[in-house]
């Protein structure tokens, strides 16, 4: 278990480069227990690229990455980041759950199977609490019934509260969420972010990858405004979005008025 006392997530001078081309150029963050953490900024920025690597989806060139007191890299004399042996990185997947923009569900498997495989296969828990618990989350999700059907039978707003059902499964310490409803239509958007305004309101740790600024504002406690592989700006979500310090963050809003 984390100590309750330090961020649950802290990131420090992170650099990634894809070949020569470099899309983290030196970021750094701290996502503190409780927080709600928004990040924005233009398509390319490296928004996903920064949430793949929190994710250990990619791995960092450089930079200090830890899940409170599990430090997953360490910086070696030249620089490069190094990352811990198997049951270090084993542990630190423990410790998140990632939400994708395309909701990633195993078409084949039924919806309880979705959200019950990686709790009773990977974490071993017993099926009958892990099957219980996957039933009260969907109920909180408003997908009580549902739990026999196959994401082909649900709607894209539904798959995604199921992606986070799945996610909640894991009893994660952060939920990452890379532009959740980005591929939905207006009004499945609404039911997927008022299930992420109700997390927040239980003081669920969440970093939120989205171009929903009144969301972010409403939601975020802190914000980030991320272009070409820097922290451009960042603060108290409604400070930055209500009063941007940048050019370059006013010029982005800009787009959203
Ligand atoms: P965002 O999510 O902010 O739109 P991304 O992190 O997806 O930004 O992309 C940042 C940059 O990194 C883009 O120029 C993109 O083309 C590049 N990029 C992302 N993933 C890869 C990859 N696997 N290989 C090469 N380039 C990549
Ligand atoms: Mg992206």
């Amino acid at each position: 278990m984390t100590n309750e006392n330090l961020p649950v997530v802290t990131l420090e001078h992170a650099k990634k480069a894809f070949g020569s081309v470099e899309v983290l150029k030196d970021i750094s963050l701290t996502v503190n227990r409780g927080d709600v953490l928004a990040i924005i900024g233009p398509s390319g920025g490296g928004k996903s690229t920064l949430l793949r690597c929190l994710t250990l989806l990619e791995t960092l060139d450089a930079g200090d990455l830890s899940y409170g007191d599990l430090a997953v890299t360490r910086t070696d004399g030249a620089g490069r980041a190094v990352y811990g042996g198997k049951e270090v990185l084993a542990e630190a997947k423990t410790r998140f759950g990632l939400v994708f923009q395309n909701f990633n569900l195993f078409p084949h498997y039924t919806v309880l199977k979705n959200i019950a495989d990686a709790p009773i296969c990977v974490q071993k828990r017993p099926k009958d609490e892990v099957e219980a618990q996957a039933r009260a989350l969907l109920a909180k999700m408003g997908l009580a019934g549902k739990e026999n059907m196959v994401p082909c039978e649900l709607s894209g707003g539904q798959q995604q509260r199921v992606a986070i059902a799945r996610a909640l499964a894991l009893n994660p310490d952060v939920l990452f969420f890379d532009e959740p409803t980005s591929a939905l239509d207006p009004e499945l958007t609404r039911d997927v972010l008022q299930v992420i305004r109700d997390l927040a309101a239980e003081r669920m740790t969440m970093v939120i990858v989205t171009h929903e600024m009144g969301f972010a504002r409403d939601v975020a406690d802190h914000l980030i405004f991320m272009d070409d592989g820097r922290v451009v700006e960042s603060g108290r979500a409604a400070d930055v979005i209500n009063n941007p310090a940048h050019e370059r963050t006013r010029a982005f809003l800009a787009n959203y008025e």
